[in-house]
C-alpha cells in the first residue's frame, strides 16, 4: 500500500490539467442491472461544477447521425475497423512463434477486442466540438475487451480503458477480476458432466464474493471506475495502488466488492483531496 503523509495540503498533490465542464455517460441497454441514471447523479454530486448528461448507447448515438448523412460507406469502413480490432489469438504477440494458438472463442465471452484499438475507432466517431479536453465520454458497453499483462503475457480481459472515450466494461467487470478459485473449480466440474442449471445457483451460493449477471452491485461496482476516468482525464493518473481505494483496479472479485460496495468505500486520503480540488478548485491556467 502506498503511504501518504498524515495531513495532505495542496503541495502534495498534482495540479489538475483540466476543469471537467461536461460528461457524457453513454448507457449500455444490453446490461442487466444497470442503472446509468443513478451512475450519473453519482458523478454530478462529486462533480458538481460539471454536467453529467446520459446518452444512448454509444454506437447507436453516433450511428444515428452517420446515417442521416448517408455515411453507408464510412459505416462499412467501420465494420472493417472493428473485426481488425478483435483479437484472434490469446497468446502474446512476442510467443506466437512458440506456442499454438489459443482461441478467443474458448473463453465463452464471444467478440474479445484490444481494448486501445476499440479505443480508437470509438475517438474516430465523436464529433470534433466535443472532444475538447473539458469534456469526458464515459462508453459503458458489454463488449469484451482486453489486453496482455506486461509481466506474465497472460491474456487479460480488463473493465476499463482510460482515456477520450473511456470504456468501462459490464461484461469485464464480471469476468476480469478473478473469481474464487473454489467457485472455478466447482464450475468447471459441472460443466463437464453437464449441471449448466446448477451452475446459477453456483453463482448464488458465491455471490458475497463475487459478481454475477444482472447483480444489482453493478453500478456500485462501476461509479469507482468511472470516477477513474474522471480522474485520469483530469490528472493523467491511472488506477490507485491502494485495494481500499474505490480508484483500485481489482486484481480479484472478492477484492472488486470489498474497495467499492462495503459500508465504508471510498478514496484514499489523496485521491479523496484531489476529487475535492478538482470539484472546487480554480480553474488552471
Ligand atoms: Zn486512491
Amino acid at each position: 500500500m502506498l503511504k501518504w503523509p498524515a495531513i495532505m495540503t495542496d503541495e502534495h498533490l498534482p495540479k489538475p490539467w483540466t476543469r471537467l465542464r461536461h460528461v457524457f455517460v453513454y448507457d449500455d441497454p444490453d446490461t442487466e442491472g444497470l442503472n446509468t441514471d443513478a451512475l450519473a447523479r453519482f458523478l454530478a454530486d462529486a462533480l458538481p461544477q460539471a454536467e453529467v448528461r446520459v446518452r444512448n448507447d454509444y454506437l447507436t448515438h453516433q450511428l444515428r447521425r452517420y446515417a442521416e448523412e448517408g455515411g453507408e460507406e464510412l459505416i462499412a469502413q467501420l465494420t472493417g475497423q472493428f473485426t481488425r480490432a478483435q483479437v484472434d489469438n490469446l497468446v502474446h504477440p512476442a510467443d506466437r512463434g512458440l506456442l499454438p494458438p489459443e482461441a478467443p472463442a474458448d473463453l465463452g465471452l464471444g467478440e474479445i477486442y484490444r481494448g486501445q484499438a476499440l479505443q480508437a475507432i470509438l475517438a474516430l466517431m465523436m464529433l470534433a466540438d466535443e472532444d475538447s479536453l473539458d469534456q469526458l465520454h464515459i462508453v459503458l458497453t458489454s463488449m469484451v475487451f482486453g489486453d496482455w499483462d506486461e509481466h506474465t503475457r497472460d491474456f487479460r480481459v480488463r473493465v476499463g480503458c482510460l482515456g477520450q472515450p473511456s470504456l468501462i466494461s459490464t461484461t469485464g467487470l464480471i469476468e476480469g477480476p478473478a473469481r474464487p478459485r473454489d467457485f472455478e473449480v466447482l464450475r468447471t466440474q459441472m460443466a463437464v458432466m453437464g449441471l449448466d442449471e446448477d451452475i446459477a445457483d453456483l453463482a448464488e451460493a458465491f455471490e458475497p464474493r463475487a459478481l454475477g449477471y444482472g447483480d444489482r452491485r453493478i453500478t456500485t461496482c462501476l461509479q469507482g471506475y468511472a470516477l477513474m476516468a474522471i480522474m485520469y482525464r483530469a490528472y493523467g493518473e491511472g488506477p490507485c495502488e491502494d485495494p481500499t481505494c474505490r480508484l483500485h483496479d481489482a486484481a480479484t472479485q472478492e477484492e472488486l466488492i470489498e474497495c467499492q460496495c462495503s459500508e465504508d468505500a471510498g478514496l484514499c486520503e489523496r485521491h479523496s483531496a484531489m476529487l475535492v480540488a478538482l470539484a472546487t478548485g480554480v480553474d488552471p491556467v
